[in-house]
């Protein structure tokens, strides 16, 4: 790692406080940090360095996955911090900027590496890589890279425009672009794991696996972020990015020890390689939820149109499921599964691999069906487990199913900013989301957009606490197939739903 300054815009922000500064302290305590690392952090109020890293202890104390319990190691750590004001819109701020930063490098005897950090909202990506640019902070002998957060634009044109004008002030290059599932370790695993295994390398294909099922499930409804949620949806907010980013981490087949670039080509071709939706028909792949009344753990909680903020006649999607297809040699036939909602059962994000069994007689699920599984649990546990039918010993004539388990502590484990920024303090791109992935996922998801758009396709609903909708279940039994491992729901959270024609 090289002598670096990190500069954070919206230092005072909840993503800062949450994930930022806890990464960085767990960086440091495992020595990942550069000897001279200095953080300039912004924002609009006058602050002091101290009352600064007094905030930043704060955070460390509240949300680091290790405890803080040596003083000296945190004052040590707090050192590197800084604070400068900075009004976005305001040009002369980065002038100031740039001065403190010169400054620091010039205290560091440092070649002048910056990065960008821009934890702040979308609408300002634009105006402060433009001043970046303008005020001669990116003009400095050493890189610059910027980190940005999802969202990249709300539909195709608009992330198109807004990589157009982020492409005036970096290169791709140096664009990290963060989706933070691609951060955590089991998905950072899930291709070293196929590569590394033979066994598992020779079954990753459409000879010997019948689906793939990749659900991300919250309990939480949309909290705070009412407004901002119901302009958004389940589509955008999970699907273009996170579960696609997971369908191209599990359908990428690579030689071992890959570069980058390579790693990116591979997930470039998969997305190519997605079978386009059938705009005529969008509803025959996708199913559109949204959350009524129901129970989290066996507490009641209102439906979505109750919720403070959404209207009562809001038709925004709270939950999708849909089936994809890889038109590759590899995966040609394979139905890959994914779902994502809020208020739903349990919180847990999962990937399930089912294998074939060819001498199965009948494709319909019965009740002592035991199938063959691989499952990667991504979070919050983290782990892996592979199920295999045997035969129940005890009981003649019947089958179980036999457990093979990894499981990992989480704090033990990195939390996924900390893989990230070290990532990209290292300029290793490997697990960012590049453009040409970010576009062609917008591309896929445009046609289901516009249908949700137009209401052509229907809304139904599903009692917060469930699974999701029944749809969703049909969906997978249309072609002889069903959601593995989904919790029992309380029959609390049964209640009566309204008709889907409501909405
Ligand atoms: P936040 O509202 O808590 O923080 C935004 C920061 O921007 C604050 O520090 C605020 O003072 C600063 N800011 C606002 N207007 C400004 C201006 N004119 N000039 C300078 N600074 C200004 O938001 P957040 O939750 O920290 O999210 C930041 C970004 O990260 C957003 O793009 C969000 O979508 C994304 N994100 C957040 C999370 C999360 O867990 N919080 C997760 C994924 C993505």
């Amino acid at each position: 790692m090289e002598a670096t300054t990190f500069v954070l815009f919206g230092a005072t922000g909840d993503l800062a406080r949450r994930k930022i500064y806890p990464a960085l302290y767990n960086l440091f305590l495992d020595h990942k940090l550069h000897n001279s690392f200095a953080v300039i952090g912004l924002g609009r109020r006058e602050v002091t360095d101290e009352a600064y890293q007094a905030m930043v202890e704060r955070s460390l104390r509240d949300f680091s996955r290790r405890e803080v319990k040596d003083t000296a190691s945190v004052r040590s750590f707090l050192k590197a911090f800084r604070y400068n004001v900075l009004d976005v819109g305001h040009t002369e701020d980065y002038v100031k900027l740039l001065e403190r930063v010169e400054q620091v490098e010039t205290g560091m005897g440092s070649t002048p590496n910056r990065m960008f950090y821009l934890s702040v909202g979308p609408e300002f990506f634009e105006p402060i890589a433009l001043n970046i640019e303008a005020s001669g902070l990116g003009a400095a002998k050493g890189w610059k890279r910027l980190v940005i957060e999802k969202p990249f634009g709300h539909d195709l044109q608009s992330a198109q425009e807004l990589n157009l004008t982020l492409s005036k002030a970096f290169t791709e290059e140096e664009i990290y672009r963060i989706d933070h599932y691609l951060g955590k370790p089991m998905v950072q695993e899930l291709d070293v794991f196929q590569q590394t295994n033979p066994v598992l390398h020779a079954l990753w294909n459409n000879r010997y696996i019948a689906n793939v099922q990749i659900t991300a499930a919250e309990t939480v409804g949309v909290e705070e972020r009412a407004g901002y949620y119901d302009h958004v949806g389940a589509l955008r907010d999970m699907f273009q990015n996170h579960m696609l980013q997971l369908l191209m981490m599990l359908a990428i087949r690579l030689p071992k020890d890959s570069s980058a670039d390579e790693v990116r080509f591979k997930k470039r071709e998969v997305m190519e390689a997605l079978e386009p939706l059938d705009e005529a028909n969008i509803e025959a792949s996708v199913i559109r939820g949204q959350y009524t009344a129901g129970a989290i753990k066996g507490i009641p909680v209102p439906g979505y149109r109750s919720e403070a903020g959404i209207s009562a006649g809001s038709m925004n999607d709270t939950f999708i499921a849909a089936r994809l297809q890889i038109d590759d040699p590899f995966w040609k036939g394979v139905p890959f599964y994914i779902r994502t909602g809020k208020r739903m059962k349990e919180k847990s994000t999962r990937i399930v691999i089912e294998f074939k069994e060819p001498l199965k007689q009948s494709s319909t699920v019965e009740e002592d069906d035991i199938p063959n599984l691989l499952v990667f649990e991504i979070s919050p546990n983290e782990g892996i487990t592979l199920q295999l039918k045997a035969r129940d010993p005890r009981n003649k004539g019947k089958f179980k199913a036999v457990h093979i388990d990894f499981h990992t502590s989480s704090i033990e484990v990195p939390e996924a900013y900390e893989n990230l920024i070290h990532d990209a303090l290292n300029g290793d791109p490997s697990f960012f989301a590049h453009w040409n992935e970010v576009e062609l996922s917008w591309k896929w998801v445009q046609p289901i957009l516009n249908a949700f758009a137009g209401n052509s396709v229907p809304l139904y609903s599903y009692a917060a606490g469930s699974h999701g909708p029944a749809e969703s279940d049909q969906l997978l039994a249309q072609d002889g197939h069903h959601w593995w491992l989904d919790a029992p729901v309380d029959e609390a959270s049964e209640i009566t739903l309204p008709d889907a024609s409501n909405f």
